[in-house]
C-alpha cells in the first residue's frame, strides 16, 4: 500500500490529510493532545514493517512531529512548529514522534546560526590541527599523533570539536572539513618526516567520510604526492563506525586496506564488538576509551575490562593504546595490564604542529620529563590480516 493510502487509511472522518512536499505530509485535526499522541504512535507503527513496491521490501520510517494550537503558537505558526518537532525526531533516528518543544526549537536555530558560520570556516582560514602524542609503554618514545582539530572563531571563540563536528555530519558540511584534515595532516607529516622524526601520523575519520566515494582514493593520492608510506598513517574510526557493517563501511574497510594504511578502532568498549566482527576487520590497533582508563583506579569492573581487551587484542594481533591517561596510578594499571601505547594528559596534552618540531628540536624537559623527542619511534606494528 502506498504511504498516502496508509495514512488515509487511519485518519478518521473530518481530519486533514495533506502533502506538504515530497515526503512531507500535514495530518490536522481537532482532539485534545493525548489523543494526538496515540494516534501519532499508530502512524509510526503503521510504517514499522517498511513497504513493499513491486516485488522489493523497502525500509522506510515515519518521523512525526505534533503541535497544538494555540498553546504551541497560532494557526500561522503551528505547522513550522510541528515541522520543528518532526526535525528533532530526524536527528535523533527517525521512526518516533515527538511534541513540539521551544527549547529544542532554540537549540535547532543555534545550530543553523553555528552550521552557517561553519560553512565559511575553511575559506576563512578558522581551523587548525593540533597534535596530541602517543607514547610507548614500555620505552616511553613517541610512536605517533593524533590530529586533532581547533575551529576558532572570532565571535564564538574556541569552538570543541565534541560540539561543531556532529553539526558537521548533519548540514552535510564534513566532507570538505575532513578533506581538509587530510590534507593538512599529510603536510606535516611530510614536513616532520623531512626533519627525520620517525613517527606515525593519525586523523579521525567520521562516520560520514566512510561514506564517501572517494576517501580512500584521496589518502592514497595525498600519500603518493607527499612520498609518505601507507602504514605510517593512521585513520581513526570509532568502534561505532566499524561495527555498522553495511556494505558501505565495508567497502571503505576494504579500500582503506588496500591503500594500506594503519587502522585504529578508537572509543574500543563503548559500542558493542563481536569477535568474529573485529576479527574481520583489518585493524592495527585498538584505543580503549577515556571511560575505563578514568575509571580503572576505583572500578573492578572497568579494570577486568581493561584486562579483557588487552588479551583479546593481543589474541587478534593488535596493539592497544589506552588514552586519557592523567594519573601515574592510571598509567601504571595500564602498563601492568599490557597497553601497548599510552596517550594523555601526564604526558601531553594537544598541540600545535610547530610546538611537536620543537619538542623534537630542542627537547623542553620542563614540558615532561619522562618525553624525551630524540627518541621518537617507529613501530612496526602487526601486519593486516
Ligand atoms: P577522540 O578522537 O576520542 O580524541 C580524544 C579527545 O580527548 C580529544 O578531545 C583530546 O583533546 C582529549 N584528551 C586527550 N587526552 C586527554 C586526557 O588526558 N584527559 C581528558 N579529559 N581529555 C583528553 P578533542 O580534541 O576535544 O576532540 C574530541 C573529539 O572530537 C575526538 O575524540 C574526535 O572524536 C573528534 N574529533 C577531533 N578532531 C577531529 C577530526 O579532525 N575529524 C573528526 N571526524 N573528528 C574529530
Ligand atoms: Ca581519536
Ligand atoms: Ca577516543
Amino acid at each position: 500500500m502506498a504511504s498516502v493510502e496508509r495514512l488515509s487509511s487511519v485518519c478518521a472522518e473530518g481530519t486533514l490529510l495533506c502533502r506538504v512536499a515530497g515526503d512531507e505530509f500535514a495530518i490536522l485535526f481537532n482532539a485534545p493532545l493525548e489523543t494526538s499522541k496515540k494516534f501519532a504512535g499508530r502512524l509510526v507503527d503503521l510504517f514499522g514493517n517498511g513497504m513493499q513496491v513491486d516485488d522489493q521490501h523497502i525500509s522506510v520510517t515515519l518521523s512525526a512531529g505534533l503541535a497544538e494550537c494555540p498553546q504551541h503558537g497560532s494557526s500561522v505558526r503551528v505547522l513550522g512548529r510541528a515541522a520543528s518537532a518532526m526535525t528533532s525526531v530526524k536527528i535523533s533516528g527517525g521512526g518516533a514522534y515527538a511534541v513540539f518543544d521551544p527549547g529544542v526549537e532554540l537549540k535547532q536555530r543555534e545550530e543553523l546560526a553555528i552550521a552557517r558560520e561553519l560553512r565559511q570556516a575553511l575559506s576563512r582560514n578558522q581551523f587548525e590541527l593540533m597534535f596530541q602524542p602517543k607514547i610507548d609503554a614500555s620505552s616511553l618514545q613517541v610512536t605517533a599523533v593524533e590530529a586533532l582539530l581547533r575551529w576558532k572563531h572570532p565571535k564564538l571563540g574556541a569552538v570543541s570539536p565534541e560540539k561543531f563536528i556532529p553539526i558537521a555530519e548533519r548540514h552535510g558540511l564534513i566532507e570538505g572539513i575532513g578533506n581538509w584534515v587530510l590534507e593538512a595532516a599529510l603536510k606535516h607529516a611530510a614536513e616532520w618526516r623531512r626533519t627525520g622524526l620517525r613517527m606515525r601520523v593519525a586523523i579521525n575519520v567520521s562516520r560520514f567520510q566512510m561514506r564517501q566515494d572517494d576517501f580512500a582514493a584521496r589518502v592514497e593520492d595525498g600519500l603518493k604526492l607527499h612520498k609518505l608510506q601507507a602504514n605510517r598513517f593512521t585513520c581513526e574510526i570509532t568502534e561505532s563506525v566499524a561495527m555498522e557493517n553495511t556494505a558501505v563501511t565495508r567497502r571503505a574497510f576494504t579500500r582503506l586496506e588496500k591503500v594500506g594504511v594503519h587502522i585504529s578502532i578508537d572509543d574500543f568498549g563503548t559500542g558493542y564488538s563481536s569477535l568474529s566482527a573485529l576479527h574481520k576487520m583489518p585493524a592495527n590497533e585498538l584505543k580503549i576509551d577515556r571511560a575505563f582508563v578514568t575509571d580503572m583506579p576505583h572500578s573492578a569492573e572497568a579494570r577486568a575490562i581493561v584486562k579483557a581487551v588487552v588479551q583479546m587484542a593481543q589474541a587478534l594481533n593488535l596493539r592497544v593504546v589506552a588514552e586519557g591517561v592523567e594519573t601515574e596510578l592510571q598509567r601504571d594499571m595500564l602498563v601492568h595490564a599490557g597497553c601497548n601505547e599510552l596517550q594523555g594528559y601526564l604526558f601531553a596534552k594537544p598541540m600545535t604542529a610547530q610546538a611537536i618540531t620543537l619538542w623534537a628540536q630542542e627537547a623542553p624537559k620542563s614540558l615532561l620529563q619522562a618525553f624525551r623527542p630524540s627518541l621518537f619511534k617507529e613501530t612496526n606494528g602487526p601486519q593486516l590480516h
